[in-house]
This record gives C-alpha cells, structure tokens and sequence, in this order.
C-alpha cells in the first residue's frame, strides 16, 4: 500500500474514532444536569422543556458576567497589592469581600464539574485555576480566623498567589478576542460577499470555539480539519486508494500530467455537406434496427454498417424526430440536419475509438438512460433538456485527434496552448462545434429566444466539460454527496444528473453485452497503444496503459471496470434506480476477462 493511501486509511479510521467520541459527546450534552424547566408554548400546545445546566454555562451573558467578576476580582487584587500600608484598615472588610468572589468563583468550577465530569479537568487551565482559588481561598479564610497569620509565611504565599490569579485573565482575554474577530470580520468590506460555505464556517468556527470542545482535543483537530477543508477547497478532492498495479496505472491515466516539450501536431479538418436524411435509402434492416434503440444490448456496429457509417446523424436526426424537437418550434429541422452532418464529418475516421461510432454509441446510450431508465419522468426533464443532452452526446468527442489530453500537453500541442492544459480536448470539441453552430447553414438555434439559447448554450457546455475524465473522482464524490439521501429537487440537481449520464454513456462500454464489450476495449485499447507507438517514436516516456508490450487488454479491463464502471453505475443508481440492471453485464464480462487470463496462463 502506498504511503498516501495508508495515510487515507489512517486519517478514515481516526475520523470513525472521533465520530463516535463526539456522539459520547452529545451523549453526555443530552443527558446533562436538568436544572430547571420552563413552559414554552408552541402553536399553543404548552410543552415543558428542560433548561440544561451546561446551556446557562455555555450562554454568552453568564460568560461576560463571569469575565467581568474576574475582572473586577483582579482590580482589587491589584489595589490591596499596590496600597498594602493604606487598606490595612479595612483589611478584614476587603478579605470577606475576595471570600465573596472567591465563593462565586468556586460555585462557577463546581457546576462545570458538574456538568462535564472528570472531563473538566482534561484542560491544564482549570486545574491552574482550581489551585490558584483553592491556595488564595486558604490564606483568606486562615487570614480572617486568625490575624496573626498575616505575617507568617503562608500569608507571604497567599499574596504572591494571589498574584497569580491575574493569569487567569488571560482564559478571558479569550473571550474579547472573539469578539474582537467578529465585528473585524463583520466590518471588513462594504460588500457582502457571503456564501453558504463562509456561513458553514463561521458555524463550526462557533463549535471549535465552545469550552465543551477543548475538552476533546481530537474532535477539536477533526473540527478544525473540516474548516481548513472548506477553506482551501479541497472538500471534493477525493483519496483513491489503487493498490493493484492496473488501479495504479488507470488512476495515473485518469488525473496525471507530465511536462515534455516535442513537435506540434495539427489535427486534420473535414468538409460538412447537406444532405437529408431519407430512412428509405438504407433499407428495412435500419428500422428494425432503430426498434431497439432503447436497449442497453443495442447493436451500435451493425447499425452503423447498416446506416453506410453513418449512425450518428441517422441517430440523432431519429431520436429529434421521436422527442418532436423539430415540431417544437425549438429547432430549425433543415439546418440541424446540416449541422448534426457536419458533426458526424467532424469525427476522424482513421480514430480506432474516438470516432463517429463511438459519438452514436454515446448518444444511444444517454437515450437508454432517458427512455428505459425514466430520467425524463424522474428529473422531469423539458424538450431543451432532452436536446441538450443529445446535441451534447453528438459533439462531446467532435474533431478528436486519437490522443489524449496527457499527450496534448506534455508535446505543448497547439489546442494545449489554447486552452491552457486546462480540459483542452473537451474545450476544443466544444468551441470547433459552437463555431460550426455559428455558420448560417447550421445554426438551428436560429428561431430560439436569446435567453434560451443562452441557457441551452451553458448546459451543453457543463455537460462536455464533465465529459473530461480528470474530473471523474470528484464528480463522483459530489453526487453522492447530494444524492444520497435526496432526490431531484431544482435546475441544478437536473443538470448533475444530466452531467453523469452523459460521463457514464463515455465510459460506459464495460456494461454492455460481452460481445460490444469485448470490441469496444479493443478499440480503445489500440487507439491507446498506437498512442504509445508515437511517444516511443518521438522518443518520449510512453504513457500509462498505452504500452502494447506490456499492458494486458483483460487485465486493465477488469482494473478499469473495478476502479471506476461498477461505482459509476451504483452513483448512478441513486437516482435512476433501473440501472442496476446492467450490473449484471459488469459481472459477467469481468468473468470473462478473468476466464480469458487464466486460458492465457495454461496455454
Ligand atoms: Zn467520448
């Protein structure tokens, strides 16, 4: 195991530790000293309610009072010190005064004791402080019993405690300090710049800050690990722990970047033509074929023989047509048919995977998740959403180079320079094909209302972008995270939900039938390696899983459908329950590649 995930794993089990001792915690808070009740009415219902001790401890006013008193207590310590000879008159007057203080001072530690049990004495400061009232409370009632005490050496102790007593201001200044923290935050700027993250903050701020808390050094670290979190913004980073060499391989895949300078290569343009779509041409098979476009066991590779490779537009254009888009008044049917044919150009054919098929295959498969498993009933999806996740489907891999983003920037590639490293391909695919969009004959957004158009612009564009695969651990984690425990509630749980459909159909092919499993790893696998071929040519390092010689396509397959296939389905299946259905691929391919490592090891 890695230092990292050891790490990971150490840091998850001491979390566990402390969440159980914090539930202690609010064990001991619940079961606190009752110390009285009041009656509080609710909607007119008179309910008797407990006032708890530790609340009135805890309550701001009992603090300053008690901040105050020492306050106080100190000023009069400082006077007797400072004008012994003067107040030697009224010493016995002013020693029943300091047993006065001292008094409260004691009720206040015994409540506490009270209240948090031996637990109190886990701070060194109040132990400090017990002994210091307990030393200063000796002398003053040894002092009112018996005067002559005074000039023994236990009164000379007694005042140089009594000296002591004035750290105890120090705990207090505490309390100021706060305060002092909160009106300078209050007053940093004329505008408000708050979010729910700083309110989070400043809560459990709050928390950390309670005396019950310091008493619990680990859940105040914990606390406090939880503020450093939200503030570096790393609340979505996610550990993965990879401890198989294939894992290793596939999470370094999936996140890293390496810096090598090398020649720029420039992708290659293709032509867009118009041409309409006429079913009729490409025989019966294609309708009986499209009869099954809402199966998961849908033959993307006969369909696109069927349709003389041209699956994508057939379709795209079907499904348009099926949704009623074009009836919509949304869509300009004519110039979608031009532009979805642009498109379909756009992809390289010479790609073994990220080819035309492949966009098809990712349309079909978001079509799956619309249709079959009901995310249209479920996210209550309108006719722009549906088209937004189609059109986004089509374009999400438009002009891709056969290699991957690693590549493009360690070789400083020209779409890397334009975009920054940051998402280049997915960015790239985006821009080439809103610049299409932008040509008069295929701007089928023509009729749409400026603010549509807008908002249909933004949700394509947050759905390709989810489409980067850098992006997949944290997307992941944010998804649970929301969906967990709630279901689809406003625009942006939708747009989530439709961002991991459509990352799910990208890398989805491990789930599908072993026979298009087996031909799309294949694909994949060798695009991968001819990748490989290049970086060993131009004499670079060759990047993960891109190396023919010692890769094996079955064991990568099963680390990459372990590692990322099955938790992208059960994710997936917070929301869209039906899903689970494809588990059952999931299980039978990864036997198959199992099977077909040990035939590999007999033979
Ligand atoms: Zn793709």
């Amino acid at each position: 195991m890695s230092d990292q995930s050891s790490q990971a794993l150490n840091h998850s089990k001491s979390r566990r530790k402390t969440i159980r001792k914090y539930s202690q915690v609010i064990g001991t808070k619940n079961d606190g000293v009752v110390f009285n009740y009041q009656t509080v009415e609710v909607h007119g219902i008179k309910i008797k309610s407990a006032i708890k001790l530790e609340d009135i401890l805890s309550n701001k006013g009992v603090a300053w009072i008690f901040s105050a008193l020492i306050i106080i207590y100190t000023i009069l310590v400082i006077i007797r010190i400072s004008f012994e000879t003067e107040t030697q008159i009224y010493a016995r007057q002013l020693d029943i005064l300091e047993l006065a203080f001292l008094s409260v001072f004691v009720v206040e530690v015994l409540l506490r004791f009270l209240v948090y049990h031996l637990v109190y004495f886990k701070s060194l400061w109040n132990i400090f402080d017990l002994i210091i009232i307990a030393v200063c409370l000796i002398v003053i009632i040894g002092s009112l019993a018996n005067s002559s005490i005074t000039n023994n050496q236990a009164f000379k102790l007694g005042k140089v405690l009594r000296i002591f007593r004035l750290f105890l201001m120090f705990r207090k200044i505490n309390t100021f300090t706060k305060y002092k923290n909160k009106i300078s935050r209050k007053r940093s700027s004329v505008v408000n710049l708050s979010s729910p993250s700083e309110k989070v903050i400043e809560i459990l701020t709050r928390l950390s800050e309670m005396e019950w808390i310091s008493y619990h050094t680990a859940l105040k670290s914990e606390i406090e690990w939880c503020i450093s979190m939200i503030k570096e913004q790393k609340i979505y980073q996610t550990n993965v722990r990879a401890d198989k060499e294939e894992f290793r391989d596939f999470v370094n895949w999936a996140v890293n970047a390496q810096s090598e300078e090398v020649e720029v290569l420039t992708p290659s343009k293709t032509d867009a033509y118009v041409k309409i779509i006429s079913l009729e041409s490409y025989g019966l098979e294609i309708e009986s074929l499209l009869g099954d476009l809402h199966k998961w066991e849908f033959d993307i590779f006969r369909f696109d023989k069927v349709s003389d490779c041209r699956s994508l537009e057939v379709i795209c254009s079907h499904l348009f047509s099926l949704y009623n888009l074009y009836q919509s008044q949304l869509f300009d049917n004519y110039k979608f048919l031009n532009f979805i044919q642009a498109i379909q150009n756009g992809y390289h054919k010479d790609n073994l995977y990220h080819n035309s098929i492949h966009a098809a295959d990712v349309v079909q498969s978001i079509y799956y998740f619309l249709s079959t498993c009901q995310a249209i009933e479920i996210c209550q999806l309108t006719d722009s959403d549906i088209a937004v996740c189609l059109i986004s489907a089509a374009i999400h891999d438009y002009d891709h180079p056969g290699l991957n983003n690693i590549f493009l920037i360690n070789t400083t590639h020209s779409l890397a320079l334009t975009y920054n490293d940051k998402s280049v391909l997915e960015n790239h695919h985006l821009a080439s094909s809103f610049k299409l969009l932008s040509e008069d004959k295929h701007n089928f957004l023509i009729n749409m209302q400026k603010d549509d158009k807008k908002k249909l612009r933004y949700k394509i564009i947050s759905l390709v972008l989810s489409t980067d695969f850098a992006r997949h651990f944290a997307d992941m984690g944010k998804f649970q995270l929301k969906f967990s425990n709630n279901g689809v509630k406003d625009d942006d749980d939708c747009l989530q939900v439709m961002e991991m459909m459509i990352h799910t159909s990208d890398v989805g092919n491990p789930s599908r039938p072993w026979k298009l499993c087996y031909e799309w790893a294949h694909k994949v696998m060798n695009e991968f390696f001819a990748q490989g071929d290049k970086e060993r040519d131009m004499g670079l390092s060759i990047s993960n899983l891109c190396d023919r010689y010692s890769v094996s396509i079955p064991k990568a397959q099963i680390g990459f459908t372990e590692l990322f296939i099955e938790p992208t389905f059960n994710v997936l299946e917070l929301v869209l329950p039906s899903v689970k259905e494809n588990l059952k691929y999931i299980i039978e391919n990864k036997k198959n590649w199992k099977d077909m490592i040990e035939n590999n090891k007999s033979n």
